[in-house]
């Protein structure tokens, strides 16, 4: 009996993926070619534990139809963020590791549960999910490689059901990003896309992002609603083609010099980076 071979999965790029390689080809080689693999910052912790408790609380509302309590929520986010640091570790840059771990950590986890009580006080009771953290693969037929993404969310606003089904991501930190960055963002594009692949071609009827903003006046929501139409998808479509390029050909380049991404306090590879001028590589140790 002849055995059945299944043909090998195509590989991907996420969105997240994309994002990686845009803000710096040499960290994205590091990470997803080379796998090694930095701890999440701090903002990346908090960011994933709010996002937690999120993801717990709308995945039961799909059927339920009702929020949890709001002490489930925060709780959620908080384990998430001591069992991701257990697991994970903790990337320092070097201000906050001269500040000193554990209050670094305290101040974090203090933030984390205030914008998880933040996202259960303004942000779960707007929403009806119907779809949390689904994964959608938009087939590229002649290209080695699809796009996969993973939509936080699709759900209709249950105080204004007219406005139909779309699209919501969650942002946090402690800044206010201003409207064009949701305007201009490709991550935010193939999300449109992704949702079109899984529609039939039907557009999302919403797109918008929640902030949770940890301000020093206390917590805020923010909502950004944005648009997407055929010149903004021309142009992620030409990125992601340029990216896919670079990934067979094995070309990564490096962020210029002068990126704000570019420093010990944005990029866990700094200190062994072989794109860094040595000089300021020492001089960002000495501040260590
Ligand atoms: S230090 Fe700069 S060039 Fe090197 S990986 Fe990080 S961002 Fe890229």
């Amino acid at each position: 009996m002849s055995e059945i071979v299944e043909p090998p999965k195509k590989k991907y790029i996420s969105p997240s993926q994309l994002g990686t390689f845009e803000n710096c080809g040499e960290a994205y080689r590091r990470r997803y070619i080379e796998k090694e693999i930095i701890p999440p910052g701090v903002a990346a912790l908090r960011g994933g534990s709010v996002h937690k408790g999120a993801e717990m609380n709308f995945l039961q509302k799909i059927e339920s139809k009702i929020d949890l309590p709001r002490k489930d929520i925060i709780d959620k986010a908080a384990a998430e963020f001591d069992g991701r640091m257990k697991l994970e570790g903790l990337f320092l840059d070097p201000e906050a590791a001269a500040r000193g771990k554990d209050i670094v950590v305290g101040e974090e986890k203090d933030i984390t549960v205030r914008l998880a009580g933040l996202f259960a006080d303004e942000v779960a009771p707007v929403y009806q999910p119907i779809t949390v953290e689904e994964k959608i693969r938009i087939e590229l037929p002649d290209s080695p490689r699809d796009i996969l993404g993973i939509l936080d969310m699709t759900a209709q606003i249950i105080v204004d059901p007219a406005r139909g089904t779309g699209v919501v991501d969650y942002k946090t930190g402690k800044k206010t990003k201003p409207q064009s960055d949701f305007d201009k963002s490709s991550q935010i594009s193939l999300y449109d896309l992704a949702y079109r692949a899984k529609n039939g071609g039907k557009a999302p009827d919403f797109l918008q992002v929640e902030q949770l903003i940890d301000l020093k006046k206390g917590p805020k929501r923010v909502t950004n609603v944005t648009t997407r139409s055929l010149p903004d998808f021309k142009a992620t479509v030409a990125r992601v083609n340029s990216m896919i390029e670079g990934l067979e050909k094995g070309a990564f380049m490096p962020t210029a010099p002068g990126s704000w991404n570019c420093s010990a306090r944005w990029c866990g590879y700094f200190s062994t980076c072989r794109f860094v001028n040595s000089e300021r590589k020492a001089a960002a140790e000495a501040q260590e």
